[in-house]
C-alpha cells in the first residue's frame, strides 16, 4: 500500500522519539550512572518520546546478584518511570543468534584462536591475524566480524577505514575502524554473545532512534553505527554526556567506589544530575519532590547546554 501523507508511517514523516538506559547490573546506581539515566529520560520525556529500559545481563560472570532489581528500584524512588516492559539480554539469545547468522551470511565472521599472549602483542587493536581461518574448524574459538576490507558482495556498506558521525553532544567524530578498532569479537569463546553485537540487536529491535549515554562509550560507537550500517538498518543519533566528575573532578565508578544513591537524598541526587548536566536547576527545587524536579528538568531541558569533553575519539 502507497504511503498517503496523512499516513503516520509514511517514510516521510520522521521516526517517533525511542529513547533508552541499558545498564548492566555489575552494581547499584551510583551519581554518574544516574547522570546517565537522567540525561536519556529527559532528552526522551522533552521529545514526547517512549524511554525504555533494557537490563544488559548478557555477561554473567561480571554481574552481581541482585543488582538488576535494585537498580531498577532505584530508577523507581528517583521517579524515573520507564515505558513497556524492561527488556533483559539474558532472555534474547535466540535474537542474537539469528543476526549472527545473517553477519555469516556476508561471510563478515570468522573464528579467532588467538591467546592472551597473542593478543598483547597487538596493543589494544586487534589485527586481523585469524582472518584467514575458516567457520567451525573448533567451536571453542571466538567469532569475529570483520570492520574493513569487507567482502566484495557485501551489501550496501562500501567500506571506508574511516567512520564518521555527528555526535548531538561531543560534535563531529571519526574513528579508522582499521587503527583505532580492529575486528571485534561478537561471540565468545565460552558461547556468550558479546556486547557489541547484542546492543546493536536490542536497538535494532527496540527501534531505538536516540541513544543518550555516558561518554566512556564514545569510544565504542564507530563500531555499533558500523553494525547497523553492515545490517541495513537505520542508525539512530547519539550523544555522549560527560560523566560525572565529583566538585573534586574525581571521576565517579563502581571501581573507586562511589557511594550507592540511596531514596532518603533522591531529591538532591536529581538536583545534582540536573546541576551537573549544565540545566542550572532553581536552587529552591533542592528538596522538592522528584516529580516535581523531573517536571522541571522535562520544561527545561536543553541537550546543547550538556558540557562535552574536548577529546574526541580521533586516532
Ligand atoms: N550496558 C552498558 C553499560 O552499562 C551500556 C550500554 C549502552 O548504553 O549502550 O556500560
Ligand atoms: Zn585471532
Amino acid at each position: 500500500m502507497a504511503n498517503s501523507p496523512n499516513d503516520p508511517h509514511s517514510s516521510s514523516n520522521p521516526p517517533p522519539y525511542i529513547g533508552r538506559f541499558a545498564p548492566s547490573p555489575t552494581g547499584l546506581l551510583h551519581i554518574g550512572s544516574l547522570v546517565s539515566a537522567l540525561a536519556s529520560y529527559l532528552d526522551a520525556r522533552a521529545h514526547n518520546g517512549k524511554w525504555l529500559v533494557r537490563i544488559e545481563d548478557i555477561d554473567p560472570p561480571r554481574e552481581q546478584a541482585g543488582a538488576a532489581s535494585a537498580i531498577l528500584h532505584t530508577l523507581e524512588e528517583h521517579g524515573l518511570q520507564w515505558d513497556d516492559e524492561v527488556s533483559y539480554q539474558s532472555q534474547r539469545k535466540a535474537i542474537y543468534a539469528e543476526y549472527l547468522a545473517k553477519l555469516r551470511a556476508q561471510d563478515l565472521i570468522y573464528p579467532c584462536a588467538c591467546t592472551r599472549q597473542d593478543l598483547a602483542k597487538m596493543n589494544g587493536v586487534y589485527n586481523g591475524h585469524c582472518r584467514g581461518r575458516r567457520l567451525d574448524s573448533n567451536p571453542k574459538h571466538a567469532l569475529r566480524l570483520k570492520l574493513y576490507d569487507l567482502p566484495k558482495s557485501t551489501n550496501s556498506y562500501a567500506g571506508d577505514d574511516v567512520l564518521r558521525f555527528s555526535d548531538l553532544v561531543q560534535g563531529e567524530q571519526a574513528q579508522n575502524l582499521r587503527l583505532a578498532a580492529g575486528d571485534q569479537i561478537v561471540k565468545r569463546k565460552e558461547g556468550l554473545f558479546a556486547y557489541q553485537l547484542a546492543v546493536v540487536v536490542d536497538d535494532i529491535e527496540q527501534h531505538i532512534t536516540h541513544i543518550i549515554r555516558g561518554s566512556d562509550l564514545l569510544e565504542v560507537t564507530a563500531r555499533q553505527i558500523f553494525l547497523f550500517r553492515i545490517l541495513q538498518k537505520p542508525v539512530p543519533r547519539h550523544g555522549h554526556v560527560t560523566l560525572a566528575t565529583h566538585t573534586t573532578g574525581q571521576k565517579l565508578s563502581k571501581q573507586n567506589l562511589a557511594p550507592a544513591l540511596t531514596s532518603q537524598n533522591a531529591s538532591a541526587n536529581l538536583w545534582q544530575a540536573l546541576a551537573f548536566l549544565g540545566q542550572n536547576p532553581p536552587k529552591a527545587l533542592y528538596t522538592a519532590e522528584p516529580n516535581e524536579l523531573l517536571t522541571w528538568g522535562r520544561l527545561h531541558w536543553e541537550l546543547t547546554k550538556v558540557t562535552g569533553m574536548s577529546a574526541s575519539i580521533s586516532p
